[in-house]
């Protein structure tokens, strides 16, 4: 695509939906969804020099070096069409700041979901992805270890990562950098933040209303959902 990429930041805490969220809103304004999560854990599944080198950092809940994180984020953002939404990069301001310094990006807007810590710890834990299609459940109480795959396509499992010792890792790391992080968004974009422990279509409702209102760079498709809508011209 022609440069720089424009781009999306989805950022929260683990378990405030920025998986769900991010995939409905590229879907809703036309840009593709990267989760550096989910393309770390695709490596380490097809077992990948890469996956090879970051299954310890995963299996632990420990951030992957940002050098091979930046690799990775720079060549999504070179095969995207039309523009990114980003979820689970920055992570701190290092990543931040070297993301803003790519000649490839132009991030246009940065998400904020929150939720309260005891719901993220009940979402973690009850949280199951197929390996298949990688669709997540949510399983009816946290020792019930496998649900059927929502799309049909076998059985959802628990995420290494969602152990609980690695939950409350990913969750710590999060706080630790989380203020810093967001100060240096709102000074770098239009910081849009929102309260993920709603119905999902009503917390997508907010982003997308919350975009069209501060940049001009999204674009939605007309009757995606009812904020939409309502603030759109
Ligand atoms: P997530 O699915 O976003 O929770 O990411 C799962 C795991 O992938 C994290 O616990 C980290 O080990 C790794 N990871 C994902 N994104 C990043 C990032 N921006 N920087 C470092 N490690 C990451």
């Amino acid at each position: 695509m022609p440069h720089p990429c424009p781009v999306v930041l989805v950022l929260g805490p683990q378990g405030s939906g920025k998986g769900t969220q991010a995939a409905l809103l590229a879907d809703a304004i036309g840009f593709d969804h990267v989760s550096t999560g989910a393309v770390l854990r695709h490596h380490v599944n097809r077992d990948s020099p890469l996956g090879a080198r970051v299954r310890r950092c995963l299996e632990r809940g420990e951030l992957v070096p940002d050098d091979v994180m930046l690799r990775l984020v720079e060549a999504e953002l070179d095969a995207a069409e039309h523009g990114v939404v980003l979820d689970g990069f920055p992570r701190t301001v290092d990543q931040a700041v070297a993301l803003a310094s790519l000649a490839s990006a132009e991030v246009v807007a940065a998400v904020v979901l929150t939720a309260p810590l005891d719901v993220l710890l009940d979402r973690l834990t009850r949280r199951r992805e197929c390996p298949g299609c990688r669709a997540t459940a949510l399983a009816p109480a946290g020792y019930v270890d496998t649900v059927a795959c929502p799309n049909g396509d076998g059985i959802a499992v628990r995420r290494s990562d969602d152990a609980p010792r690695a939950i409350a890792r990913r969750l710590a790391t999060y706080d630790q950098q989380a203020t810093a992080l967001l100060a240096w968004c709102r000074g770098a974009a239009p910081l849009v933040t929102v309260d993920g422990d709603r119905p999902v279509l009503t917390v997508l409702d907010d982003i997308v209303a919350g975009l069209v209102r501060h940049t001009s760079r999204i674009v939605p498709p007309a009757a995606v959902c009812r904020a939409v809508q309502a603030v759109a011209p």
